[in-house]
């Protein structure tokens, strides 16, 4: 077995944090550069954990391997996103701490793949009994439903998660999974109605079409051709060459079943008339009127909506298409596909909502067997979730994506400084401030009360009349003018500033400047398509009934604005991270073709500043590179002084003692602590390695 202590891999330093020149991002890239080459796709900055995504498969995750990682000291041994499983389950089982493994990186770079494989760890390494098999099969069956309903081809990723996740595992007294909780976050709705050139929509719709059965399909009304239906065709790829719909219906329905879904006839009936809104078409009347112009479509829906269908209520559902929410006056024809096609994200946003509760209540622990150890329980987080997102445009999505980071680094801040802090006092050694750069300052640009970003947003979208961009846009320039991290195009010379246009801001994030555009999407974030709701919630479709709720879209309380409702849920899941002990995986994409062996420097180079990872780095360096306990450094250096070989009988602390003073450590180089050896700068341990190696 490769069990060393050194920290020195095959290639480069398996740890960022013994780079010569830490500050150094040209190092650090070709460090991370040198290792892919060698398929060592880990490396660890203290330990958070840095991943390059091979594309392609590496012999490393299989059974032997876990067996491996099992219960061996982090630094034992080749970084792994085993490494990391497996010490924060003993973290959790020694320490009785809940913990969790925030997963960050861009579309493409492993998250996703990350997080199945610290499942499967878990679902391989842990104590079952045959009772809880379930619990763990359903764990696991979890992932192919949610990917089928939120995941999409996107030109990045073939299997791109089109939405964030929280997911919970819960380990009973003695280490075993007994249940599970996911939470979601921002599913890209937009993508039910539109999808950019070379990407498709939900891999569900073209599951659905490959796979389901024949009668299957006559009776939803559709036809087994992905191309006749609007919503499918917008980016002209109906068939992508890694996916194999048909076969991925089966897996889906088969996890279905795993996890005890009894509804599937109903939500396949929401996946139907999703397409048939698709396909509703909209005409002129002869007074100009707009007017449905497919009915059959429209028949369709009613037929879905509700089982007694009367005349009125497929009235009623036209009427909503077509007319405003209170008054009779009619919608343009603009007017109505925007109706149409925000009923359709409505209802797969919400039905894709629903499907998680449906899950969670199927990972729910409820056994009362194990009701006494309840009390015992612990719980490891897994969080999967877009890293910095930069495009050329910028949008509320990208907004939302980069405020989530922003959050996230606080928090990583905030608890890697106080896990320092901590380990040094907990060592009897004096604490040095650490140079590093707050980013509350832009969290609280954004959310401030009042004065912050989404409240100005949130005043645009809920007074009376059309939001309009402009004013959201002086607002925010009288607001937040003069803010070191807000600018648009104006200078305070009264000149204009070329780099921001006219209709967007900036922010500058703690990871770079992003500007982002400001063209109806953003300003227009109210989330009440209360017209067709108001319809819905009386259907006899379960799931739809039970996704609008008949209060919600008859009140008259200023609704939330999608900003506002996310900051809430981002407040609550810093919460729940802030209560556990953390851990990291950073995810980079090597290059965009998705090829194997290809590192695309420039790229990389991008990855690393939006993951604030040289940030990271710093924070980590700011007091010792290194630091070991005592008996583990002895152990491995013992033999290089002849006061410590073959075994040092008195204190361990003494003996690295006696251990460096014979090596030549200087004062400033080292400090002793109460279990463990603390060395400032690689230089002095890497001479130490070599002294090791020429023997
Ligand atoms: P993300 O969730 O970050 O968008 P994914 O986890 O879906 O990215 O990964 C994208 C693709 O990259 C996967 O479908 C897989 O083909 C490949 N991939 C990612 N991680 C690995 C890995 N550790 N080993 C092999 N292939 C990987
Ligand atoms: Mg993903």
């Amino acid at each position: 077995m490769e069990s060393t202590l050194t920290a020195r891999d095959r290639v480069g330093v398996q740890d960022f944090v013994l780079l010569e020149n830490y500050t150094s991002e040209a190092a650090f890239i070709e460090n991370l550069r040198r290792r892919f080459g060698e398929k060592l796709i880990y490396t660890y900055i203290g330990s958070v954990l840095v991943s390059v995504n091979p594309y392609k498969d590496l012999e490393i995750y299989s059974k032997a391997h876990m067996e491996r990682y099992r219960g061996v000291s982090f630094y034992e041994i080749s970084p792994h996103i085993y490494a990391v499983s497996d010490n924060t389950y003993r973290a959790m089982r020694t320490e009785r701490r809940d913990q969790c493994i925030l997963i960050s990186g861009e579309s493409g770079a492993g998250k996703t793949e990350a997080s199945k494989k610290i499942l499967q760890y878990y679902a391989t390494t842990c104590p079952v009994t045959d009772h809880m098999s379930t619990i763990r099969d359903r764990l696991l069956q979890s992932n192919p439903v949610l990917e089928a309903f939120g995941n999409a081809k996107t030109l990045r990723n073939d299997n791109s998660s089109r939405f964030g996740k929280y997911m919970d595992v819960q380990f009973d007294f003695r280490g075993a999974p007994i249940g599970g909780h996911i939470l979601n976050y921002l599913l890209e709705k937009s993508r039910v109605v539109h999808q950019n050139h070379g990407e498709r929509n939900f891999h569900i719709f073209y599951q659905l079409l490959e796979g389901g059965e024949q009668d299957q399909l006559s009776k939803l009304g559709l036809e087994r051709n992905a191309q006749k239906y609007h919503y499918l065709v917008k980016g002209c790829c109906p068939r992508v060459s890694s996916i194999n719909d048909k076969s991925d219906w089966k897996t889906v329905r088969k996890a279905l079943t795993v996890i005890g879904f009894h509804e599937e006839e109903d939500l396949l009936n929401i996946i139907a008339s999703v397409l048939h809104l698709g396909n509703t078409q909209f005409g002129e009347g002869e007074d100009g009127e707009t007017q449905i112009t497919t009915e059959s479509h429209l028949t369709y829906l009613s037929k879905v909506r509700t089982s007694n269908m009367n005349s009125t209520s497929s009235h009623r559902l036209t009427h909503s298409l077509i007319l405003h929410f209170k008054g009779r006056c009619p919608l343009s024809f603009e007017q109505a596909v925007a109706a149409r096609d925000a009923l359709a994200k409505a209802v797969y946003g919400r039905a894709f909502t629903w499907l998680v509760a449906k899950i969670n209540q199927s990972l729910a622990f409820k056994d009362e067997v194990y009701n006494s150890s309840k009390g015992s329980s612990s719980v490891i987080g897994l969080l999967d979730i877009y890293g910095f997102e930069v495009f050329q445009h910028n949008s509320f999505e990208q907004f939302c994506i980069n405020y989530c980071n922003e959050k996230l680094q606080q928090l990583f801040i905030k608890l890697t400084l106080k896990s320092e802090q901590e380990e040094y006092e907990a060592e009897g050694i004096t604490w040095e401030p650490v140079k590093y750069f707050d980013n509350k300052i832009i969290c609280d640009l954004v959310e401030e009360k009042h004065k912050g970003f989404i409240s100005i947003l949130d005043e645009e979208c809920l007074r009376p009349g059309e939001p309009s961009d402009i004013s959201f846009l002086e607002k925010l320039e009288d607001t937040l003018g003069g803010h070191a991290h807000f600018v648009t195009h104006k200078l305070a010379n009264g000149k204009t500033r070329k780099a921001v246009g006219r209709e967007e801001f900036r922010l500058i994030h703690y990871a770079g400047e992003v500007n982002y555009t400001v063209n109806g999407e953003l300003a227009n974030q109210s989330v009440n398509s209360r017209t067709a709701g108001s319809v819905i919630c009386q259907s006899d479709n379960q799931i739809l009934s039970q996704c609008f709720h008949r209060e919600e879209v008859t009140t008259q309380k200023r609704p939330e604005t999608a900003a506002t409702q996310f900051k809430n849920s981002l407040a609550k899941l810093i919460e729940i991270l802030m209560s556990k002990e953390p851990s990291y995986v950073r995810c980079i994409k090597p290059n965009d073709a998705k090829q194997s062996g290809r590192f695309d420097e420039a790229l990389v180079r991008h990855q690393v500043k939006y993951l604030g990872l040289m940030e990271n780095l710093r924070v980590r360096r700011a007091g010792f590179a290194y630091r070991r306990r005592y008996e583990a450094f002895l152990q491995r250096y013992k033999s290089l002084c002849p006061g410590t070989w073959p075994n040092w009988q008195g204190r361990l602390a003494d003996g690295v003692a006696t251990l460096v003073q014979h090596l030549g450590y200087k004062a400033e180089e080292y400090k002793l602590g109460k279990t463990k050896i603390f060395i400032r700068f690689p230089k002095t341990l890497f001479t130490t390695e070599d002294a090791l190696e020429a023997r």
